[in-house]
């Protein structure tokens, strides 16, 4: 009875998922892959994930042994949470502890999933981890049913930025466990993008690549774009003269960074965007569209609203927050089989905004897009700052290199200190750049910082996210 009941649900979810699933194959247009998904009026939309959400919870109910207990120990039954408005109200969001200590009770994959270990091993699967930068990798599974939505998801989001058919790109990464170099190969792919993989190659061999192939768009993090411009300017290069028009990043929050974003875009003579997900949640998320960021308007990522419900809430006790102000970002995955969420929070710090975008879509857009995760907060002396606060002190100074690092540390009183060290560009000079740091770090987080003058080639390079601080801080 109570297998029936999990299987009639996963058929009506699964029903569900597909009836929205608008123009899977091709876009509808040049500007917009689906325009009655993306451009639909905002009632629509909320209607759009209503009749989702409707489907879900029976489904993750019947399904996932972690949201039956968490039903019960709510006092809950799925027909208690029929909308969006329910769910905030009644469903406290999901932390990434709550996920590591169902995955440590039941190791090794935890029983937030739907799907059972019967069907796991008939159907196949593919596995992720997180990157495990504030912890231990966490790992997820996804199936073809998941595949081929987060396929399309992610096609859209790329047709946005501005990825067409007659682009060649270039991935600078291996493919590792990393849920975002496959997602962009899959929904690139499906667009009959060529594709040239750059796994398993240094940076040199890349930049030849680069020479020799034109791809007319590069794929990485925003340290590495900067770091294989340099190198090509190494073996006497231009990276502005070999055709790449976009850098399409992730990864790493450098794109609300004006200054990075510059110097990456004039470097490569290219338009930077972004993909924005995390491996929870079915691999897609925010993207850029084509509306370019100026003077009077910041940067800003489309949040996709028809496969997922985004929101943010207060950091502490996670309450919902008015639209404007800053919060952190929860979501809710309508569309995924094998990593469902209801209200998980993927803890990005960002403001977002329903007022509608110049490029037509309606979705909500991240205003400055993400600055960073409430994990990389950092704490010195009781002030709190991300690490892009001492990126934008960083790329304020002329003359100071690409990369940076920030090192914190106990000094003999028992005081902490945060030294953030830097390289200096050829000919700059490094005894002028020390005072310019530390009274730019001084003016932004309101911190005393030692500041460390390297010179170039010191501090590592990256090839996936650039680990920026390093904390040798007892650990309470
Ligand atoms: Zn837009």
């Amino acid at each position: 009875m109570k297998k029936d009941r999990a299987a009639a649900t996963r058929r009506d979810w699964l029903k569900m998922v597909k009836q929205f699933r608008f123009d899977p194959d091709r876009p509808a247009s040049e500007a917009v892959w689906s325009p009655r998904l993306e451009c639909c009026s905002r009632d629509e939309l909320r209607a759009i994930q209503e009749r989702k959400l409707a489907a879900l919870v029976p489904f993750v109910y019947e399904n996932s042994a972690f949201y039956r207990r968490r039903f019960e120990l709510l006092g809950l039954i799925p027909s208690d949470i029929r909308s969006v408005e329910d769910l905030q109200r009644k469903w406290p969001v999901v932390t990434k502890d709550e996920m590591a200590q169902d995955v440590s009770a039941a190791p090794p994959y935890g029983t937030y999933t739907t799907v059972s270990d019967e069907v796991w091993r008939d159907n196949g699967w593919m596995m992720f981890t997180t990157s495990g930068s504030t912890g231990t990798p966490r790992i997820f599974r996804y199936t073809h049913n998941d595949r081929h939505m987060f396929t399309w998801a992610s096609a859209r989001a790329m047709h946005a930025f501005g990825i067409r058919r007659t682009d060649t790109l270039l991935m600078c990464s291996g493919f590792g466990p990393h849920i975002f170099a496959w997602t962009a190969q899959h929904a690139l792919t499906h667009m009959n993008v060529a594709w040239i993989p750059g796994g398993g190659l240094d940076a040199r061999a890349r930049a030849s690549l680069v020479q020799r192939h034109r791809p007319s768009v590069l794929c990485c993090t925003p340290s590495y774009a900067l770091h294989l411009a340099r190198v090509m300017q190494e073996m006497g290069g231009d990276p502005a003269m070999h055709g790449v028009r976009l850098i399409f990043v992730g990864g790493e929050p450098a794109i609300g960074v004006p200054q990075t974003r510059e110097r990456i875009e004039s470097l490569w003579n290219a338009r930077m965007v972004e993909f924005y997900g995390c491996t929870e949640a079915a691999a897609h998320g925010g993207y850029s569209c084509q509306v370019r960021a100026g003077k009077d308007r910041p940067v800003s990522a489309h949040l996709s609203e028809d496969t997922q419900i985004w929101e943010t809430v207060r950091p502490g006790d996670y309450a919902p927050i008015e639209r404007g102000e800053r919060g952190l970002t929860v979501v809710t995955n309508l569309n995924s089989e094998g990593s469902p969420q209801l209200r998980f929070l993927m803890g990005d710090y960002t403001t977002l905004d329903s007022s509608g975008c110049e490029c037509g879509r309606t979705h909500l857009r991240a205003m400055g897009s993400f600055v960073g995760r409430a994990d990389d907060l950092i704490n010195v002396r009781g002030v709190k700052f991300f690490p892009v606060d001492i990126e934008h002190a960083v790329r304020s100074i002329p003359g100071a290199g690409d990369e940076y690092e920030i090192v914190l540390s106990v000094d003999e009183g028992g005081m902490d200190v945060m030294t953030v060290r830097i390289e200096h560009a050829e000919h700059a000079h490094p005894a002028a750049l020390v005072d310019r740091l530390q009274a730019e770090i001084r003016t932004r987080v309101e911190i005393r910082a030692s500041a460390e003058v390297l010179v170039p080639g010191t501090l590592p390079r990256t090839e996936f996210k650039a680990r920026r601080v390093r904390d040798a801080r007892r650990k309470a």
